[in-house]
Order: structure tokens, then C-alpha cells, then sequence
């Protein structure tokens, strides 16, 4: 079981390469295109998913007594139904990426509560939060029939268990977006309406389960924030490369920089944060209007080069710059976590090969969505280094 892993932190890799595309990215100057800069305050819609509570501990053990928890979108007896589905899980030897997805599967078909239904005789008999009225459909996770007994089916235990057997026997589940894994379990009508509940329940993954939902699988048991090459996070997120942050967000000295440069060489690949819908993937103009991407840029020049905007679950956009060559995406087209949408360079308004990446929040494309990717990609489990 995933509880006794001791703790473990990726040392962060500070070789000499690194080091000197540190200090280069001092120079390194970006962006500036993909749309009107303005510096603005943030709205803090995202403090609505921050509980104190995020760290990852390494001790991954879940109370299913006592006290829990408080957020304002989930009282003290929701909290505890979801420390139910992640003990099951835990019990089962199922990651914390199979939590995350069962949290956010019982939060749309129940709100976590253990719902009866009047059609189905005998369930408002049984202790209950609620009543739904889907089908003949009971319980935390709405099953139906053939799922098992009335009692067995409004047994929160039960119904986790019957949910993780399920999960398990679904073809690499766990690279799956939340989406495709819930929906292959539930069959749902709505199958993306579960995805948007990924965010609120890697939170209470984390703040129930020390941080669970920031670690990644790997051979010697979970380990928290290193989401970097291709390693999914079980939030599932991971980060777009693997390099130190050099300009940060909105510093004082550049206060319209709306993302953060992360140190590279040319041609390292590029992945998709986390998975979602391409929106965008093309040349951006530069300050003349021109579409002169497959050279290098330079500073002054204006336009993001080649770059990619992907929209995530939650209307979460991120937005990658500067891109060697034409993105390997397309728009309109579906990514995973993980995947290459492109490589380094150095396209548009740029100095030196770098990434300059965005996170956006409430799907605003423009520099009024955008929010500190340091900050976000870190309760992600997948943080950019910072070297500032
Ligand atoms: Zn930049």
C-alpha cells in the first residue's frame, strides 16, 4: 500500500548545461504577441481551490474518522464519503491517479452523498443523504441494478470497490484523460461532464490523502512533484519540459511578461501539460504583421513564433511559445498529458531557445486569464524549477 512509501523528492538536476542557460535567460526576452498585454490583477478565482492542506507529505494515509477538511463546495459528510472512495482505493493497491478519478466521478453523479431513489423500493429506507431520481440507479456513484443489491449499491464501500474493479479492467486507464477512464466505467449520457470536476478532486485527493494526487508511479513507490518527461502527475498534469524557470510572472522589471521562460536547447520536445483540445496552433504575426516563424526571432520583433494554446479541463488553457517549426498539433485535435506538440526554438519575439509558457484560467485566452504558471504547475505536482 501506498501508505508506508517513505517520502521521496527528485533531486532537481543543476548541471552545467542548466546553469549556463540560466544566466542566458537573464537576456531572454519573449511573447508579446498572441493577443493584447495588458497588466491586470488577477480575479482570485483560483484561490476557490486551495485548501490549506496541499502538501505533499509522503504519508498518504486517509481518516475516514474524525474531523474533516473544510471547503466551502463540499460539507463535512461529502469530504468523508470521498475519504471512503480513497481508502477503498488505497486497500485495493489502486494509485492515487484511480482516486483522483473516482473523487471526481462520485462528485458528478452524487455530489458525494449516498443518494436513495424513490423508484427503487426499499432504498429511503436505507441511511441516505439524499435522493436522486436517475433510472434505477443508487448511491455515491448512481449504479444501477446490475451492480449489485439495493443495500449492497448504497454501501459506500461497496460501490468504490465495484467502481475500482471496473477501472482496473479498462486498457491503460491510467494514461487515459479522466474523461475517457470515468465514462469507460460509467457509461454515462454525459461522459464530459465528469472531467470538469478533475481540479476540486485532486484537491481533495491532497488535502485528505497528503498530497496524493502531486506524486507520480514510479518502480520505488509514489513520488511527490516530479511530473517532468512524460510522468503524469495523478492530478494529470506534467511539466511541458523539463528545465529551471529563468524570467518569471509579472516580475517588477517586466511586468507584462504573462508567463515564464523555462530554460532549453533547441529541438528538446514539448508536451502537453495536461490533456485537452488543441485551440490554437500557428505562427503568430510579428510587430510588421509578418508570419516569419521558421527563422529565429529577436527581441523586439513582437509575436509569440510558432505556438500552441490547448484547452484543459476546468477551462484551464495553456500556451506554449516560440516553437522551432510548425507545431505537431492541430487544431481542434485531442492530446494527452505527455504528448509532443513540438520542439524548442527560438520563433518570434526571442533572444535564445526557450519556452515561454502560459497557464490561463476560466478560459480566457487574453492576458487578463493568465496566472502565475509557477505557482499552478507546483499544486499540480508538476512544478517548473524555480531558480529565482
Ligand atoms: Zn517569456
Amino acid at each position: 500500500m501506498s501508505g508506508e512509501a517513505e517520502p521521496k523528492r527528485r533531486r532537481l538536476r543543476a548541471g552545467a548545461i542548466a546553469g549556463v542557460l540560466t544566466a542566458a535567460l537573464a537576456l531572454l526576452c519573449c511573447a508579446g504577441g498572441a493577443g493584447a498585454f495588458f497588466l491586470t490583477e488577477l480575479g482570485g478565482g483560483d484561490d476557490r481551490l486551495r485548501l490549506a492542506n496541499q502538501n505533499c507529505t509522503g504519508d498518504f494515509r486517509v481518516e475516514i474518522t474524525g474531523e474533516m477538511p473544510r471547503m466551502s463546495e463540499y460539507g463535512e459528510v461529502q469530504l468523508r464519503n470521498a475519504a471512503r472512495i480513497i481508502k477503498v482505493g488505497q486497500e485495493l493497491q489502486i494509485p492515487p491517479r484511480g482516486w483522483v478519478i473516482a473523487v471526481a466521478t462520485a462528485m458528478q453523479e452524487s455530489r458525494l452523498r449516498n443518494l436513495a431513489n424513490p423508484t427503487v423500493a426499499g432504498s429511503e429506507q436505507l441511511p441516505n443523504e439524499g435522493v436522486g431520481s436517475d433510472h434505477d440507479s443508487v448511491g455515491l456513484f448512481q449504479q444501477r441494478a446490475s451492480w449489485g443489491t439495493v443495500e449492497q449499491r448504497m454501501t459506500p464501500e461497496y460501490a468504490a470497490r465495484k467502481f475500482y474493479e471496473k477501472l482496473r479492467g479498462v486498457l491503460n486507464w491510467e494514461q487515459l484523460p479522466l474523461t475517457r477512464a470515468a465514462q469507460a466505467v460509467q457509461i454515462s449520457a454525459f461522459p464530459d461532464a465528469y472531467a470538469k470536476h478533475e481540479a476540486l478532486a485532486s484537491t481533495i485527493v491532497n488535502a485528505l490523502a497528503g498530497g496524493a494526487a502531486r506524486t507520480v508511479p514510479l518502480t520505488d513507490g509514489h513520488v511527490c512533484d516530479a511530473a517532468e518527461d512524460g510522468l503524469i502527475a495523478a492530478s494529470g498534469w506534467t511539466a511541458p519540459i523539463p528545465g529551471d524557470v529563468g524570467s518569471g510572472f509579472r516580475t517588477e522589471k517586466r511586468p507584462a511578461h504573462h508567463g515564464v521562460d523555462i530554460a532549453a536547447r533547441k529541438g528538446i520536445d514539448i508536451r502537453a501539460a495536461s490533456s485537452g483540445r488543441v485551440l490554437v496552433a500557428r505562427c503568430d504575426p510579428d510587430r510588421a504583421g509578418q508570419l516569419s516563424c521558421d527563422v529565429d526571432g529577436w527581441p523586439g520583433k513582437g509575436g509569440c513564433g510558432w505556438f500552441v494554446d490547448i484547452l484543459h479541463a476546468g477551462k484551464i488553457i495553456t500556451r506554449y511559445c516560440h516553437l522551432a517549426h510548425k507545431p505537431q498539433v492541430s487544431v481542434g485535435q485531442t492530446v494527452r498529458a505527455g504528448e509532443i506538440i513540438g520542439v524548442i526554438g527560438s520563433s518570434g519575439n526571442s533572444s535564445g531557445p526557450h519556452l515561454h509558457f502560459e497557464v490561463h484560467t476560466d478560459g480566457d485566452r487574453s492576458s487578463d486569464g493568465a496566472i502565475d504558471p509557477v505557482r499552478f504547475m507546483r499544486e499540480q505536482g508538476a512544478p517548473l524549477r524555480s531558480v529565482e
